[in-house]
């Protein structure tokens, strides 16, 4: 599943420009990444990197801000102040995300396994039955990271994919979770 792509790029514009120093809303990171970049740009280190060192210490202020979300999101599924309305594992994320009753969704980069999808309505899920259960059509076994992205768009639910060093606890929880509406 694709990593999120675009967060290394906003940061740069908040160096390169150096005058957002709280952007979040603007750049799209949250506001503690920018203004750790800002922060950098702000104290006039910048100007004395290589563009390789300059790329570098983006990519690792941006590793960082990654690895802390991650934790977080995997922290606010368990414990956080909606955890009691959530779902956990494969079989039960799967059913409500396509009943319509997800909001949000958080799953491991790396999930294995398989799924059988109808060619008709697009069902999924891990039942052996060669029959979609909801239309009667034929249904062809898929890779579950590979029909999760695109389903969870079908239903406008964001999907987080998060790395599963740092999402122990979801990993044995079956990878994957989500918020309920
Ligand atoms: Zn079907």
């Amino acid at each position: 599943m694709p990593r999120r792509g675009s967060g290394a790029k906003a940061a740069l514009v908040v160096l390169a420009t150096g005058t957002d120093r709280t952007g979040g809303a603007a750049t799209g990171l949250p506001g503690n990444a920018a203004c750790n970049v800002g922060f950098t740009a702000g104290c006039g280190t910048i100007e004395h990197l290589s563009t390789a060192e300059f790329q570098s210490r983006i990519e690792s202020e941006m590793r960082k801000w990654e690895r802390d979300h991650d934790k977080n999101l995997v922290d606010q599924l368990f414990n956080g102040p909606e955890s009691a309305r959530t779902v956990l594992g494969v079989d039960d994320t799967l059913f409500r995300l396509q009943e319509g009753l997800v909001r949000g969704a958080v799953a491991i980069n790396h999930l294995e396994g398989g799924v059988r999808q109808c060619v008709k309505c697009g069902w999924i899920d891990r039942t052996p039955d060669s029959t979609c259960p909801v239309c009667g059509s034929a249904r062809l076994l898929a890779y579950l990271r590979a029909v999760l992205p695109p389903l969870a768009r079908r239903y406008k639910v964001p999907l987080e994919v998060i790395a599963q060093d740092v999402a122990d606890r979801l990993s044995k929880a079956g990878g994957i979770g989500a918020w309920l509406k």
